[in-house]
Formats: C-alpha cells, sequence, structure tokens
C-alpha cells in the first residue's frame, strides 16, 4: 500500500466536559482506505471527521455487505497511549470479510494506520478510571449498482469515540431475558461473524424485552431454542461449583469475542477450570435449582464484564448472586482493566503501545 496521507482538520471541536457517555461525540479525524478490484487495498489516508458521500444505489446500502470491529485505547498512569490486543480485532475482521465476501485485510499494516489516527487524535483519550477512546472500524462495499453480488470495491473506515462506562449504572447487575421466539443466527448462517446484519436482526428482540425491563437478551440457538449462544453483543459465562462453563465456538453460531478469549486465557493461568461445550438452559436451570449456580456475566470490548442478577428463562426466574457482583465477575474486571490500562503487568503481551 502507499503511504498515509495526513489532512488536519482546520476547525478542530472543543474536548467534551462532563460524562462521555457511550458512542456519542466522535474525534477530529477519521481514516479512510479503498479497495478496488485487481488493485486490493489503497490509498490509505486520515481526513477530517465529516459526512460520506454515497451514491444511493451503493451494495452495502441495500444489501449489508457491511462489517465491523470494536476496541478500545487507553491512557496509562504515566500518560502512554496503549490499545488492547488490536491483532486479534484485525484477525477477526479478515475472517468476518471472508464470510462476507469482503476482501480480508492485512493484520499488521491495518493495526498500524489505526494506530497512527489514535496517534493523531490522541488528546481525545479520556484519562478518568473506566474512560476510554473507542475504536470503531468498519469496511462497507462501494459499487453502486442494484444487483446481489459481492462489490468489486469497498471503503474501510475508522473512527474514535471518547466513552465513559457503558452503563450508565457501572459495574452492576444487569436482567437479561432468555429469547424463545426469535433467533440471532443458525448452524450455516453468519452468527460468528461482526456483520451488521446480525445486530438489524436481533433489534425487535431487544426492544420488547426493554419493554418488559430487561436489559439484554440471552440467544439460545436458532435450531431447537434448547443451547445457550450468547447475549446481545456479549458472550456470556456461567461459574458453577468451582467452574466456568462457556459455550463453545464449534458450532460456528458464536461470535469469538476477545474478551472471551482473554478471559479464557486468564482463567487458565490461574489454574480455576474451564469447560468450552453445550449448555442447555435446562442444565443452566438445573444448576440454578440445586444452588450450584454462583455466577453469571457477560463479557466483552464494550462493559468488559456484564455480571448478570436475573436471568429470566419463560415462566421462570432466577436471581444471582443476591444482586451483587460476584467475585470471581470482580476480580476478572479488574484483572483485565488493569492490564488495558497497564495499572498491572502485562504478562501476556496483549498491550499494544501506540
Ligand atoms: C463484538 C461482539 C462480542 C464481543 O466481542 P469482544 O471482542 O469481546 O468485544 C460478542 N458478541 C457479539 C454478537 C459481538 O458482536
Amino acid at each position: 500500500m502507499e503511504a498515509l496521507t495526513v489532512e488536519r482538520t482546520a476547525a478542530p471541536k472543543a474536548k467534551p466536559q462532563g460524562p462521555l457517555g457511550f458512542g456519542k461525540l466522535f474525534t477530529d479525524h477519521m481514516l479512510l482506505v479503498d479497495y478496488t478490484g485487481g488493485r486490493g487495498w489503497h490509498s490509505p489516508r486520515i481526513v477530517p471527521y465529516g459526512p460520506l458521500a454515497l451514491d444511493p444505489a451503493t451494495t452495502s446500502l441495500h444489501y449489508g455487505q457491511l462489517i465491523f470491529e470494536g476496541l478500545k485505547a487507553y491512557r496509562t498512569p504515566d500518560n502512554q497511549i496503549v490499545m488492547f490486543r488490536p491483532d486479534e480485532n484485525m484477525k477477526r475482521m479478515a475472517a468476518t470479510g471472508t464470510r462476507m465476501c469482503i476482501p480480508p485485510v492485512e493484520v499488521e499494516e491495518f493495526v498500524g494506520l489505526i494506530a497512527e489516527l489514535v496517534r493523531l487524535d490522541s488528546d481525545w483519550v479520556p484519562s478518568e478510571p473506566g474512560t476510554s477512546l473507542y475504536i470503531r472500524p468498519f469496511i462497507l462495499s462501494t459499487d453502486a449498482f442494484l444487483g446481489v453480488q459481492p462489490s468489486a470495491s469497498y471503503r474501510f473506515i475508522t473512527i474514535l469515540s471518547p466513552s465513559g462506562a457503558y452503563y450508565d449504572t457501572g459495574l452492576a447487575p444487569i436482567k437479561i431475558y432468555v429469547e424463545h421466539t426469535y433467533s440471532r443466527s443458525v448452524r450455516g448462517g453468519t452468527g460468528q461473524a461482526k456483520c451488521a446484519g446480525n445486530y438489524a436482526a436481533s433489534l425487535i428482540a431487544q426492544t420488547e424485552a426493554h419493554e418488559q425491563g430487561y436489559a439484554q437478551v440471552l440467544w439460545l440457538d436458532g435450531n431447537e431454542h434448547k443451547y445457550v449462544d450468547e447475549v446481545g453483543a456479549m458472550n456470556i459465562m456461567f461459574v458453577a461449583g468451582g467452574k466456568v462453563l462457556t459455550p463453545s465456538l464449534d458450532s460456528g453460531t458464536i461470535l469469538p469475542g476477545i474478551t472471551r478469549k482473554s478471559i479464557l486465557e486468564l482463567l487458565r493461568s490461574w489454574n480455576i477450570p474451564v469447560e468450552e461445550r453445550k449448555i442447555s438452559m435446562q442444565e443452566v436451570s438445573d444448576l440454578y435449582d440445586a444452588g450450584k449456580l454462583e455466577e453469571v456475566f457477560g463479557c466483552g470490548t464494550a462493559a468488559v464484564i456484564s455480571p448478570v442478577g436475573e436471568l429470566k428463562w419463560g415462566e421462570k426466574t432466577m436471581h444471582l448472586s443476591g444482586g451483587n457482583i460476584g467475585p470471581l465477575s470482580q476480580r476478572l474486571y479488574d484483572a483485565i482493566t488493569g492490564i488495558q490500562s497497564c495499572r498491572l503487568p502485562d504478562q501476556f503481551g496483549w498491550v499494544y503501545k501506540v
């Protein structure tokens, strides 16, 4: 690829004052890279943040050839900027791309380009505990025609959003509704791909759960609605009998979370037994009835760890951890956020210095 060009904004925005929220504010610049059939990825450039001009016939707007990633940059106590496992995000973006007929990104090269954008907008990385700069890379097809076939041209874009804690209430237990009507993904579908369409398909279930007072839905397998898949934008883990149980990825219906992967690596290093396998809702319910379901938590980049305080499955309501944050949830949260912000040693080499 050619060298990166940088066009700086002539009108820097005022930095936010007060609470940041999540995903509402954007920095001064964005990164663009184009793909053209026969030429590959080319013309990497940083330009002022602003609207995109797209032909109304752009295929991604009609047929959804659109994929994304999500990761974070942190300000360390000694005022460096670091990202958490960005290579894993670019690897996953390449894999998602392959599933969606989008040409794969080259991992090291794209991590380097994102790092350049973060460096340019590094003044936007907040410093208060729990805050971060959320990084949103995405790729859309850009051919302009109405026809169902893979586009020959694409654009990779990255935008940055200074963010506070994901949940307004902080690391407080959430209520989760076990979904039994709708399905998020099926075997052979796009469940393991981070594509926009998965989210569009999930909105109705999330809306209905919200109306009933639940923060998120827990998706069961799309074929039988029997086995646990994952939560809206998080993977799920159960702590029972001193072990951690989480659905295995081999069904292809679950998004392979980098937080999930990091947690499993941490647990193994702590000699806590982990089982990655099929988990039926009946098993979860039986563990609960036997008084063995100690903790349930969701995990993902946005919230890191999200303890589940209540799980509603049909007529049954399971109350977990006495409405508190379970000890293992808290220990994992402290360990991961500690490594991410360089308050704890990076024994696994997860931290990328910008
Ligand atoms: C992004 C995402 C996750 C979490 O992945 P992380 O890499 O841990 O952020 C889980 N489930 C879905 C559906 C996702 O899109």
